[in-house]
């Protein structure tokens, strides 16, 4: 007799139920003071403890932390090189190239499509309202799209970059619980900013969601490549298959064990404050110097100018680097970074009406 496949098993790639994962050395373990199974070096050469020997697939220490400051079960977290490399494994886990698809709702953060491109996975590119809300006909849209029942993946940034808007809480659980056979990614990079709109608590009880999330922002530690993807464990064991046998590395995690300490997520709590503050100052700013602007639910305020060209020399004269949009809906707005008092300050002055 057969088992029943769970949800993760059916949306999976087929190859990838068989398969047998990679058996590294740290994954076998042993007992013993001899380590020489991994051909690894005896010398440690660093004041780094430890850092001659592979990493621990998934550091217990960082998944304790991250579920001690999420709420989030250890068996629903996994953790790798940032949201991105989340994004990613998602998309090979569960998309068979040249068949299924992910669908997406712009303006968004663009590299669920760039992902999801480079392993020949189409993109169903669905747009968001004026208000940058999920159209309220999104489902006959996702049914009428090319890919219907291959579409495997729908991906939602909340807070939205570049936009900075969010979707409430309610919308979200309809979407997740109106799409049971679908994979639902709500991806909460800024969600430090706005805590208020996460779905983390509901990992444990849709099999169909996935939340991931980032230390890149909020935590300060862009440059160490650390991110979580939280779902439950049927999801996790699928992205276990996928994912580098040694995807954190050793000075990485400690990193992120610090930053997620009490003392860190005091720190944390306390630039996420200021970072708003002086964001709200500048949102204030740009609106009186004529700007459109998006109410900002991240680290970032969406501006829209009626002399883009004008702002952009301004900016470039002044040594500031924001970032402009092409795409048509975009085509008149720069996203600005909430930074520190200092540099809000002179931005502030640039925009001032003496400027
Ligand atoms: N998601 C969103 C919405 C982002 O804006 C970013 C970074 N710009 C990421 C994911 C990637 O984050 P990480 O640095 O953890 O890879």
């Amino acid at each position: 007799m057969t088992t029943a496949k769970n949800l993760a098993q059916r949306l999976a790639r087929p190859e990838l139920l068989d398969l047998q994962i990679y058996q590294s050395a740290r994954r076998i373990g042993g007992q013993g003071d001899i380590w020489i199974n991994a051909n690894e070096s005896p010398f440690n050469n660093s004041s780094l403890e430890g850092v001659n020997r592979y990493p621990e697939c998934q550091p217990s220490a960082l998944i304790d932390a991250y579920s001690r400051y999420s709420g989030v079960a250890n068996n629903c977290i996994l953790t790798g090189r940032g949201a991105d490399e989340a994004i990613e494994i998602l998309i090979r886990t569960f998309c068979t190239p040249a068949q299924d698809a992910i669908a997406t709702f712009g303006p968004t953060y663009g590299m669920y499509a760039i992902s999801a491109k480079t392993a020949n996975v189409a993109v169903t590119a669905l747009q968001l309202t004026d208000d940058f809300q999920l159209p309220s006909d999104y489902a006959s849209q996702l049914d009428d799209c090319a890919y219907n029942a291959n579409t495997k993946i729908v991906f939602i940034c909340n807070p939205n970059n570049p936009t900075g808007s969010v979707i409430a809480k309610a919308e979200l659980i309809k979407v997740i619980d109106s799409n049971p056979e679908r994979i639902i990614v709500v991806d909460e990079a800024y969600i430090e900013f706005s805590p208020e709109y996460s779905v983390a608590d509901l990992v444990e009880s849709r099999a169909n969601l996935v939340v991931l999330r980032t230390l890149s922002k909020a935590f300060a530690l862009a440059g160490a490549r650390c991110g979580f993807l939280l779902a439950n464990p049927d999801i996790i064991d699928m992205c276990m298959r996928v994912i580098a046998p040694y995807p954190v590395p050793l000075p990485v995690s400690d990193l992120a064990v610090k930053a997620l300490s009490p003392q860190g997520l005091l720190t944390m709590q306390s630039q996420v404050d200021d970072m708003s503050q002086q964001g709200l100052r500048l949102a204030h700013a740009l609106q009186a110097y004529g700007a459109t602007v998006v109410n900002a639910h991240g680290n970032y305020v969406l501006a829209q100018f009626s002399d883009k060209t004008t702002v952009q020399q301004k900016l470039t004269q002044a040594g500031v680097i924001a970032r402009s949009y092409s795409d048509s809906r975009l085509a008149d707005s720069i996203r600005f970074s909430f930074s520190n008092r200092s540099q809000t300050d002179y931005l502030i002055s640039l925009f001032s009406a003496s400027n």
